[in-house]
């Protein structure tokens, strides 16, 4: 079976390395530039140094036996490590929080910078549409994106996926990242101050560079919303005042920048998985299962399973 998976994310890679284990031609499709969906790393080079941020999923939690079993191969393989500061079953990816979907990324055939405009259903099969996008016809496809995502792909050939999607809210997150030139006096993590949902010294998770000082700071769910279409380096720079207005005086910054995600946390959901099994198209995500790295990689499990029957 020639498979398309579209969306390089926990979901997708989850479902995409179970239906090759399986031995189906599995190729994985996805717009961003590098490996990590909503588990991304921001590396930047400035002025002769490289800092790098997990500007997006900060943690996991594994709480279900699967992927309780996922995670320990992980840690086996050495791209995930325990990190204690945040919570005491607290995971996080090394050397940043893209290397899990790194490593999956990097058995499989997954074509990053390739948006996926369409679908056309074709002979039995589908050919998907997009710049770049090979020309040959799948006998299956998976949409892995984000809610907000789906129905521009799915609304003509799955409307009852799509409108579950359009059903699904998510909160937004303005995050800064920030090196500053000196250690900052605080605790490696902060919760609930003010405008700030969490804040965390970065260079203090396992497998970082302990000498830098990079703290990734990010906007409750409600400031978020209320500045949502404002400018990134006005956004970053208030998040810096509310930051020293909760942990004191600050020292000097080295590099700083702000990141809008517009869709960060979905809301609950216990769908699992969607499967149409007659015209051979499913979707899984974060979104039909919950707001977390352990429901995308559940999702993902789960309709690789439906997939298989
Ligand atoms: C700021 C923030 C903080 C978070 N904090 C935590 C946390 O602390 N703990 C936790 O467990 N979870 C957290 N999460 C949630 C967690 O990151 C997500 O639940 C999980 O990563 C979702 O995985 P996914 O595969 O469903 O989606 P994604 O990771 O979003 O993957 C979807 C992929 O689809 C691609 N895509 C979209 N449209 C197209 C298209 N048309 N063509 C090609 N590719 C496309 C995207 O580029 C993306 O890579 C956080 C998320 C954010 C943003």
């Amino acid at each position: 079976m020639q498979v398309a998976i579209i969306g390089a994310g926990m979901a997708g890679l989850t479902c995409a390395s179970r239906l090759a284990d399986a031995g189906h031609v599995v190729s994985v499709f996805d717009k961003g530039r590098g490996p990590g969906g909503r588990m991304a790393t921001r590396r930047v080079e400035h002025e002769s140094e490289t800092y790098a941020f997990d500007h997006g999923a900060q943690y996991f939690t594994a709480r279900e036996l699967a992927f309780q079993a996922q995670v320990r191969a992980w840690e086996g393989d050495g791209i995930v490590a325990r990190w204690p500061a945040a919570k005491e079953d607290a995971w996080v990816g090394t050397p940043g929080m893209n290397a899990p979907i790194r490593a999956m990324s990097e058995a499989l055939d997954v074509r990053f910078g390739t948006r996926i405009t369409g679908l056309l259903a074709e002979r039995g099969g589908w050919l998907l549409e997009g710049e770049g996008v090979p020309e040959n016809r799948f006998d299956t496809v998976v949409v892995a994106v984000p809610a907000e995502q789906v129905a521009p792909l799915l609304g003509t050939h799955a409307p009852d996926f799509a409108e579950d999607a359009r059903d699904v809210t998510s909160e937004p997150c303005w995050t800064a990242m920030v090196a500053f030139e000196g250690r900052v006096d605080a605790p490696d993590t902060l919760t609930d101050e003010g405008a700030i949902g969490w804040a965390a010294r970065n260079s203090a998770k396992p497998g970082r560079d302990a000498d830098q000082e990079c703290w990734v700071i990010q906007a409750s769910p409600r400031w978020s919303r209320a500045q949502l279409e404002r400018e990134a380096e006005n956004v970053g720079e208030e998040l810096l005042a509310h930051f020293a207005r909760a942990v004191g005086d600050l020292p000097p910054v080295l590099f700083s920048t702000a990141h809008r995600w517009r869709y960060a946390m979905c809301e609950k959901n216990d769908a699992g998985a969607r499967w149409d099994g007659s015209q051979r198209i499913g979707v899984c995500g974060d979104w039909l299962s919950g707001p977390r790295v352990e429901n995308a990689f559940l999702s993902g499990l789960e309709l690789a399973r439906l997939i298989e029957g």
